[in-house]
């Protein structure tokens, strides 16, 4: 079966998604575990960094998808609104730079 551009912005997407939502569910748990007062100048800083990193990671993915003709960066909002129809109402069925169709083949 052939993946669309739409599917490969979904898989991304969604990837994105996890690995941002997982840094933030850490990051929270720590601070949780550590309190709010003592975060600063606390010394387990590793789920810190953890979650941090998770959550960079997980933005970086969201905002570096691009298009397969154009290689123009189609950022998080757009890729997110076309992986994920039920957003929006009318979600994105075209490239906004080149006009390609997101429900064509990714090669
Ligand atoms: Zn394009």
């Amino acid at each position: 079966m052939t993946e669309t551009i739409r599917d490969h912005f979904r898989r991304r997407m969604r990837w994105a998604m996890t690995l941002s939502l997982s840094g933030f569910l850490i990051l929270a748990a720590w601070l949780a575990w550590i309190g709010p007062q003592k975060a600063v100048a606390s010394t387990k800083l590793i789920p810190c960094a953890i979650g941090l990193s998770l959550f960079g990671i997980g933005l970086y993915l969201s905002g570096s998808t691009r298009c397969p003709q154009c290689s123009n960066s189609i950022r998080g909002m757009t890729a997110t609104f076309a992986a994920f129809k039920f957003l929006i109402r009318h979600p994105p069925g075209y490239c906004p730079y080149c006009g390609i169709s997101l429900d064509d083949p990714w090669s």
